[in-house]
């Protein structure tokens, strides 16, 4: 199979364009066309010389993922299905807002940390996203939304201080789809370099957020070797809770993820982590419990940003009402904690946290069905 250039970072492909004995500005000048221009055909990159042209589409491709499907619900919020092949397919929601549009990309097919409350973890772990992959749910939304720059246009140095996110019509990425995106680390490490490379899609570091659910090495290399900001999904104040609800939590508990959180903040582009908490009718949401965790991090300056759970079919859990949560929420402001309650998105077309995929499961049964009726078929 061809090399897919969405899976290099500008280094990858200045080491790639070496090898071939070609300059590193060429490999700048292909960097922008794929992912500032937005460009998948190397006989349109006008400036790239003919005879490199054909050099390339000999060696390489510009590979995306096929897109399935393509909804828009009633509130903007638009959700793609893509297809990476043998019957897995992962979802990308743009999440408009009044001052900015977050982009919210999946990370594996599947996943295998087990949260007890998560469709995505239900359905299991099939395989990482390659790098391309995860940066192709990017490249997708910033085609369909019309959101790529035109080729020519003034290219600009952009200053340390300026940000130019807010021009675009994607001005923050999320890595909270399905998947975790610590367990991929590799391929998510390349498709975070290009976000962030100024010759790529040159988001800030502010705006592009990985969220976690706690693998506690791998968020000490992400801090040294890439830092962005990191949104922690904690879901409980004390392990006993955590041990159930987040299996990972045995393996990593809650005192050493706090200590991982100080050292974050250490290199961190922003100055808090944000604590994700998805609020669980009886089980994690009592006046006693936002109490305890004021205790537990007491020493991690943070944000909270509470989920109301998303239901899914037979997940035996209930979302909190709307009193408790806001209650909830009282209790952790009352403590100077900025805290925030997600609204919920997409609903109509099961775009909100938690829900991704669902359906593509039932599609992925449904064929596996099918193969099995067809192997006693023929058998
Ligand atoms: N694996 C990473 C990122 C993907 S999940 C993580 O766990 O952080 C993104 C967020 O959605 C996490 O905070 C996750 O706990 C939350 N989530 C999962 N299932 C949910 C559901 N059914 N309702 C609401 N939030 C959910
Ligand atoms: Fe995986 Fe995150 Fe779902 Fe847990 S919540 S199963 S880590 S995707």
């Amino acid at each position: 199979m061809k090399l897919n250039l969405l899976d290099l970072d500008a280094d990858g492909l200045a080491a790639w364009f070496a090898e071939l004995g070609e300059k590193p500005f060429r490999a700048r000048q292909v960097l922008r066309w794929v992912h500032q221009f937005g460009e998948d055909d190397f006989g349109r990159m006008s400036d790239v010389a003919k005879s490199l042209q054909a050099r390339l589409a000999d060696l390489a491709e510009v590979r995306l993922p096929q897109v399935l499907r393509d909804a828009t619900a009633a509130d903007g919020t638009r959700k793609w299905l893509l297809d990476v092949g043998n019957g897995n397919a992962v979802e990308c929601v743009f999440i408009p807002e009044e001052n900015r549009g977050t982009l919210c990309i999946s990370t594996q097919a599947g996943c295998a940390l087990d949260c007890a409350f998560c469709s995505t973890g239900k359905q299991g772990f099939n395989r990482n996203l390659s790098a391309g992959e995860i940066v192709g749910q990017l490249w997708w939304a910033k085609k369909m939304l019309g959101d790529f720059r035109a080729p020519g246009g003034a290219q600009g140095r952009r200053a340390a201080e300026t940000d130019f996110s807010l021009e675009r019509i994607i001005s923050n990425v999320v890595l909270m789809g399905m998947g975790e995106p610590l367990a991929n680390y590799e391929n998510v490490l390349s498709a975070l370099r290009l976000m962030l490379d100024d010759n790529a899609y040159g988001l800030s570091r502010r705006r592009v957020t990985v969220s976690t659910s706690g693998i506690v090495p791998a968020m000490d290399r992400l801090r040294d070797e890439c830092p962005v900001a990191l949104a922690v999904s904690l879901h409980t104040p004390n392990d006993a809770l955590r041990d159930r609800l987040v299996p990972i939590n045995r393996k990593y508990p809650l005192d050493e993820l706090m200590a991982a959180c100080r050292r974050y903040l250490e290199k961190s582009p922003r100055d808090f982590i944000t604590f994700e908490y998805v609020m669980l009718d009886g089980v994690n949401d009592s006046d006693a419990h936002a109490r305890e965790l004021l205790r537990l991090v007491r020493d991690v300056p943070c944000k909270f940003n509470l989920i109301p759970f998303n239901p899914f079919p037979a997940s035996g859990f209930k979302r909190s009402p709307a009193l408790r949560v806001r209650r909830f929420a009282e209790i952790l402001m009352q403590a100077h904690i900025v805290t925030t309650t997600r609204k919920t998105r997409g609903e109509d077309i099961d775009a909100a946290c938690g829900q991704l995929a669902g359906q593509v499961r039932d599609r992925t049964q449904r064929r596996a069905k099918r193969i099995i009726t067809l192997a006693e078929t023929a058998s």
